[in-house]
């Protein structure tokens, strides 16, 4: 088993920054669960496939196989062999995402991917379920979160850093429906793990999200004596 840090939050909390940025500094292996219920996403709709379509989705996700490798220490997510980083960062497969990531079928799939990765390599996996399902046992749990205003606005940027069109009000909407979405649906649902430490990132700086992370680490590195590679 290898060490395991689970960092889980709402979407534009600034999860993947931090998560991609601690690994580093601590020599694991970043695993975006995000990436990978977009690729099933991309699979659904390149099938037509409608949010809804439960038993289509579920028919579908048998001649989907998500699997992830790295280039140059990033993650790269594969569908059905295909490298679809470039494909799955748009509104439109996020909230595909969004809706199909509540179906059972979808989310065993998932899990099953994701435990199997953190079994064998030191990881810092961030998504909504990992500190309260995929990774009950995970050494260090962080619950990242911000205002709805401040991560709409985040979002904003980096559509727009990519030349992509953007409406802040439909992107802070989008935002508010995801969080809804992920927050009540049956099968592990999107919420802070008892024994998880909040960091609200509304009005702090990546470098001080980054240095409580640490700390938290640290902390831990103290009770458990090797935490750090
Ligand atoms: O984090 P990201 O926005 O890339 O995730 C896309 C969607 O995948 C989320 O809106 C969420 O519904 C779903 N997801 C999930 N469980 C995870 C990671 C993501 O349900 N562990």
């Amino acid at each position: 088993m290898g060490r395991n840090i689970a960092i889980d939050g709402p979407a534009g909390a600034g999860k993947s920054t931090i998560a991609r940025s601690l690994a580093k500094k601590l020599g694991y292996i970043y695993v975006d669960t995000g990436a990978m219920y977009r690729a099933m996403a991309l699979h659904f709709l390149r099938l037509g496939i409608a949010a809804g379509e439960t038993e289509r989705i579920e028919a579908a996700c048998e001649s989907a196989d998500v699997s992830i490798a790295y280039e140059n220490g990033e993650q790269q997510v594969l569908l059905n062999g295909e490298n679809v980083n470039g494909l799955i960062r748009t509104e439109e497969v996020g909230n595909m995402a969004s809706a199909s990531s509540v179906n059972p079928a979808v989310r065993a799939k998932m899990t099953e991917l994701q435990r199997k990765l953190a079994q064998t390599a030191d990881v810092v996996m961030d998504g909504r379920d990992i500190g309260t399902f995929v990774l009950p046992n995970a050494d260090v749990k962080i619950y990242l979160t911000a205002s709805v205003e401040v991560r709409a606005k985040r979002r904003a940027l980096e559509y727009e850093q990519k030349g992509m069109e953007v409406s802040l009000e439909q992107i802070a909407k989008d935002i508010e429906e995801r969080d809804y979405r992920d927050m009540h649906r049956e099968h592990a649902p999107l919420k802070q793990a008892d024994d998880a430490v909040l960091v609200d990132t509304s009005d702090m700086t990546i470098a001080e999200v980054e240095a409580r992370l640490i700390e938290l680490c640290s902390e831990k590195k103290q009770e458990n004596g090797d935490f750090f590679a």
